[in-house]
């Protein structure tokens, strides 16, 4: 199968509680990339950076075998930067700063060699550029998008839109209760559903997350990572497992959603284990499939008669 990427690609400046980088690699296509990389048989990047992209990064995500033939690099001016400052319990993250840069007039444009794909993620952009691409594309089998509280505060009806055309929606709890404006979070992921999405995903941060198909309802826990050293990019870490893992297997059946789901975690959790996305560079299969195992292990409620 091929896997279409569309997101940030970015350097970000990062401080947890456990230190410090200036400017790292990052991104929501980058993290997304990166993940569904250890799955998907072609992942293609469409993506825009600017005149001080580094070689090395490049190389980075060519070494994962990453198309790049979508990455649009716009000599005008800066990649797209972002600021962030995790506190004390590493759930909240105030952002310091975005400079929008080439970012500012990115247009999505999807290569022909793209437009045949199956599985298309939409890393979190404005909606109407997500929309964009959805109009680009061929009649995917499934599409995957995230938002943040941003889109749903200042572009509601885009977002909407947009929804129309997506098979699973990634958000998390204080993002779908937004959506909803609805506490419940059961109650919020009907009416999220009824806006347009077949399934919907609600993260719950440290606390796992949930699935909901519309057949059923599927709790997946969430790893206890010892060293959780920098949360940025967990999300997209997830979403990219998750797809890649339905890229790679072609089942959309709501068992191997499941696994999917599982999959995702496992990502997430390598993500926070190091800044930015080292993690994500030399991952082995043997540690992915552990992992996995690990999260059977965790979550495995005995039988009672
Ligand atoms: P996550 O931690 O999974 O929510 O994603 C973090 C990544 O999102 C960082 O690497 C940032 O570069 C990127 N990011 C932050 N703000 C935005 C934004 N407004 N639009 C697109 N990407 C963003």
């Amino acid at each position: 199968m091929s896997l279409l990427v569309v997101g940030s690609v970015a350097y970000d400046g990062i401080e947890t509680p456990f230190g410090k980088t200036d400017r790292i690699l990052g991104g929501s296509a980058t993290y997304i990339s990166l993940a569904s990389s250890y799955f998907a048989k072609k992942v293609n990047l469409v993506g825009v950076v600017g005149n001080d992209f580094a070689d090395e990064d490049i190389e980075l995500l060519k070494s994962r075998e990453i198309d790049l033939e979508g990455l649009q690099i716009d000599n005008s001016g800066k990649t797209f930067f972002w600021k962030g400052k995790y506190h004390f319990d590493l759930n909240n993250r105030d952002t310091l700063d975005t400079q929008l840069n080439v970012f500012e007039n990115f247009d999505p444009i999807i290569p022909e060699s793209y437009k045949g794909a199956k599985y298309v993620a939409l890393g979190n952009i404005e909606p109407s550029l997500q929309g964009k691409v959805l109009q680009q594309v061929n009649n995917p089998d499934f599409v995957v998008m995230d938002t943040m509280n941003l889109w749903i505060d200042i572009t509601l009806d885009a977002l909407k839109e947009t929804l129309k055309g997506v098979d699973l929606l990634v958000i998390n709890d204080s993002e779908a209760r937004e959506l909803a404006d609805e506490p419940n979070l059961i109650k919020a992921a009907d009416k999220v559903r009824a806006m347009g999405t077949k399934m919907l995903i609600i993260k719950k941060g440290e606390h796992g997350a949930l699935l909901f198909t519309g057949e059923e309802i599927f709790s997946a826990p969430a790893y206890p990572v010892v060293d959780i050293f920098d949360p940025t990019g967990a999300g997209d870490s997830f979403l990219g497992g998750l797809l890649g893992w339905l890229d790679y297997t072609d089942d959309l059946s709501t068992t191997n959603l499941r696994k999917a789901v599982i999959f995702g975690s496992v990502m997430a959790s390598f993500c926070v284990e190091k800044f930015g996305p080292e993690r994500l560079k030399s991952l082995t299969e043997k540690e992915i499939y552990d992992r996995y195992r690990e999260f059977r292990r965790l979550s495995q409620i005995p039988e009672v008669d």
